[in-house]
């Protein structure tokens, strides 16, 4: 254990998922591994009906409706399967054969969750940014009053945008939060059903944040498989079978750090101070230029390219020669992409804007 602490280079995670998460959420995830609150046992091998995992269960849910102050409407649920398990999970429940939903389609995590909606009832795309490679949020549209509900994705991991405003609609709100979410302060309560897997800003891979206003539900007609229906986790206290009892463990971990952090509003103040200073190092470069229009940038992940794609390579490889780790973009928008998710420190920003200075300086 002490060997590998010893040799453990020092790195920049700037990944976009999984990604980046507390130290010190790593060093309690790593005992707990070998001997779990002095039980003697790991906390791999610990049976799920223990009470020692129940209270683990308990307090996670009760933490995100704390961090996130939600209403006693509003439910949390820790389940399986990714975000994208969501995207077909969500119609299933909400969406009959002849009703509608409106979806907002801003990149292809949008549009990967309105073609799973098809399977099960309309989709009425409201508006597009796909003409533009998704480098904006649409802003003129209207979402017809009889749709089921309405899906945005808050804010679009691989191409750099976010939505800075919710729009207001007289439908139920559905979000896609798996990249901002716990990074700034909305209206949760207004939403009615919201989704994140926990890889980008809430703990390890592996499972799936639900907040869910429980009076949407059950007023679809499709018989629903057990572990289908939202309703049943509910019932069953998040525990109607196995949960993923790891990444609910280090979840949590990363949820009392954020609540030590100070909560939403407080994590908020520097992931804008955070991206504030990357975007104005590259808005002052000669190099760099960002891809993504300049009010719908997101604090979240910063993406940029170079004004000569032909030095691209090159600083990726001093990037990489300097401990900067995952800025390479997503192969649909090329160049690079910082992440600079909760548990990024400023201090690795600023990092990040020397490297690019320095590497400015040499050509
Ligand atoms: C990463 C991501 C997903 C996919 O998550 P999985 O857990 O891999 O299914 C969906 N939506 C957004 C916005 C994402 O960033």
């Amino acid at each position: 254990m002490e060997d590998v602490l010893k040799e453990k280079k020092v790195m920049h995670n700037f990944n976009a998922g999984p990604s980046v998460l507390p130290r010190s959420v790593f060093e309690q995830a790593s005992k707990a591994v070998l001997n779990y609150n002095n039980t003697g046992l790991s906390i791999l091998e610990l049976g799920h009906r223990t009470k020692e995992f129940q209270a683990i269960m308990d307090e996670a849910r009760s933490l995100v409706k704390e961090l996130m102050n939600l209403d006693a409407d509003h439910e949390v649920l820790f389940l399986h399967g990714g975000a994208s398990t969501q995207f077909m999970q969500v119609p299933m429940n909400l969406l009959n054969e002849n009703e509608t939903a409106a979806y907002a389609d801003t990149g292809v995590w949008s549009s990967k969750a309105l073609k799973e909606a098809k399977l099960y009832g309309n989709v009425k795309v409201v508006c597009s940014s796909k003409e533009a490679n998704y480098n904006f949020i649409p802003k003129d549209f209207t979402v017809p009053g009889d749709s089921k509900y309405f899906h945005i994705t808050t804010n679009n991991t691989i191409y750099g945008t976010q939505w800075q405003s919710i729009p207001k609609v007289d439908v139920p709100l559905v979000a896609d939060m798996c990249s901002d979410i716990f990074s700034r302060q909305r209206d949760f309560n207004s939403f009615a059903l919201i989704f994140a897997g926990a890889q980008k800003n809430m703990g390890p891979a592996g499972v799936n944040l639900v907040v869910v206003d429980k009076n949407i539900l059950g007023k679809v007609d499709r018989a629903l498989p057990t572990i289908m229906d939202y309703r049943n986790h509910i019932k069953e206290g998040s525990m109607l079978n196995t949960p993923p009892v790891f990444a609910v463990y280090v979840s949590l971990l990363t949820l009392q750090w954020l609540k030590q952090q100070g909560g939403i509003d407080a994590i908020e103040k520097i992931n804008n101070q955070k991206a504030e200073m990357l975007y104005s190092a590259i808005d002052n470069s000669t190099l760099f230029q960002t891809t993504a229009v300049k009010e719908d940038r997101s604090k979240m992940n910063v993406c940029f390219v170079m004004k000569d794609p032909s030095l691209e390579k090159q600083f990726l490889d001093v990037a990489e020669q300097h401990g900067i780790y995952g800025i390479k973009g997503h192969r649909s928008v090329g160049g690079f992409r910082a992440s600079l998710y909760n548990a990024l420190p400023l201090s690795s920003v600023n990092y990040l804007i020397e490297v690019m200075k320095e590497f400015e300086k040499n050509y």
